[in-house]
Parts: structure tokens; C-alpha cells; sequence
């Protein structure tokens, strides 16, 4: 089945020239000017990825995507942000935010479709990986969800992946390099410090159970889940 892609960017020209492209080929494209007409798009019908300009009428991106966040409903669909060069600096409070990717305009179609297809392929749960469990901490690959004790976590797909990659490699040093690696896979224009980013959002999403502390900062090494 096609991949559902909501594009949400106020600029038509922009918007219709994604749009034309993902059709082009193959995905099922919508497309919103504004965040209000988003929301209602993605409540009557979920994507499988949002294309999300960054800056839209009346609404940061940042606040849009805490808003999908918030919600159970919403808060694993994957978001790559479209940022103008001039607004490089705010991707990290992008990523902060919960974007997972990010493309910079001017793009290519062939770029950007690069990165879809990269983040799509990621964000499909392995259905025949079997659940993992190390201290506490537990992710169930097949339903996509993680839990720390008995609570549910909130994950966004990146941290999703992350939580997973260091359940399976226990013990292990994890290098940002062989983070973006393993976790992020095609996207190799994002840069070392993202990692630092990401590891701050899921430390923050286990510290009320207190599983935070299992995620070790190595100076000058990178990171490693310490089961003890
Ligand atoms: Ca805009």
C-alpha cells in the first residue's frame, strides 16, 4: 500500500511542486496550507510521514509538532521540518521539539525524496523482531511501543529507534558516529551533536521512572545503556 505523506507548507508553489513529485512517485500526497486544516487532515485520516514547513501562519513549527506529541494518537508519526537556509539554527530546536529529520530549502525533489523513503523505511516497525527487556526497560518492535516498569513511554520515532538500538547492544560504547549509523541510517547530513539532542529527549522521557541513569555519557566515547 502507499505511504499516506501529509505536506503542510503556506507557500502553494512549494507545496504543489512537493506534492506533484511524491505522486510522481508513488505516495498518496496530501496537502494543507495551515496548521488548523492539518490537524483536521490528520484526525480524519493518519499519515504515515508529515512534511512540516517551518515557518506556518500563526503557529511555529515547534509548536506544531509539540502538539502532535502530546497526543497518543499522533505522537509517533514521523516528521521531517522544511527549514529555509536563514533558519539553520533553529533545526536543533527542531529536533528538540521531536522532528525527526530535517530538509533545507532550496531542495531537490530527488533529495528530498531520498530522505522520505529513508524515513519511512525506518519508521516501519520490524513486525518479526521479538520484544527486548534489559533492566526495566522494555520495547515490543511489532506493536512499536516502549515501556520503562509498567509505564508507557512516549516516544518519538527517533527515540524510539534509540531506546532500541541500546537495548540491544547493552554494555556496549556507542559512538555518535555509530549512533547516526545505526539509528538514523541514510541521513547522512545530520550532524553529531543531533545525537546529543535526542539522547537529552529520552533521558527526560525515563526520569520519572528513574531509568534515566542507565544511559551513560563515555567522555570522549559516545554512549552506553549500563544495565548495572
Ligand atoms: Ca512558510
Amino acid at each position: 500500500m502507499s505511504a499516506r505523506i501529509l505536506i503542510v507548507e503556506d507557500e502553494p508553489a512549494i507545496r504543489e511542486l512537493v506534492a506533484v513529485n511524491l505522486r510522481h512517485a508513488g505516495y498518496l500526497a496530501r496537502e494543507s496550507g495551515d496548521a488548523d486544516s492539518a490537524v483536521t487532515m490528520i484526525d480524519a485520516e493518519r499519515p504515515d510521514l508529515i512534511l512540516l514547513d517551518w515557518m506556518l501562519p500563526g503557529i511555529s513549527g515547534v509548536d506544531f509538532i509539540r502538539r502532535l506529541r502530546e497526543r497518543a494518537s499522533t505522537r509517533d508519526i514521523p516528521v521531517i521540518m522544511l527549514t529555509a537556509r536563514a533558519q539553520e539554527g533553529d533545526k536543533l530546536q527542531g529536533f528538540e521539539s521531536g522532528a525527526d529529520d530535517y530538509v533545507t530549502k532550496p531542495f531537490s525533489p530527488r533529495e528530498l525524496l531520498a530522505r522520505v523513503r529513508a524515513m519511512l523505511r525506518r519508521a516501519t516497525p520490524e513486525a518479526s523482531e521479538d520484544p527486548v527487556e534489559i533492566a526495566g526497560l522494555r520495547i515490543e518492535p511489532a506493536t512499536h511501543r516502549a515501556f520503562a516498569g509498567d509505564v508507557q513511554l512516549s516516544l518519538s520515532p527517533t527515540e524510539f529507534r534509540l531506546l532500541h538500538h541500546f537495548l540491544r547492544n547493552p554494555d556496549r560504547v556507542l559512538s555518535r558516529s555509530k549512533l547516526l549509523d545505526k539509528v538514523w541510517g541514510d541521513a547522512v547530513y545530520i550532524e553529531e551533536r543531533t545525537v546529543d539532542v535526542h539522547i537529552r529527549r529520552l533521558r527526560l522521557a525515563l526520569r520519572p521512572t528513574g531509568h534515566d541513569r542507565l544511559i551513560e555519557t563515555v567522555r570522549g566515547g559516545g554512549y552506553r545503556l549500563a544495565p548495572s
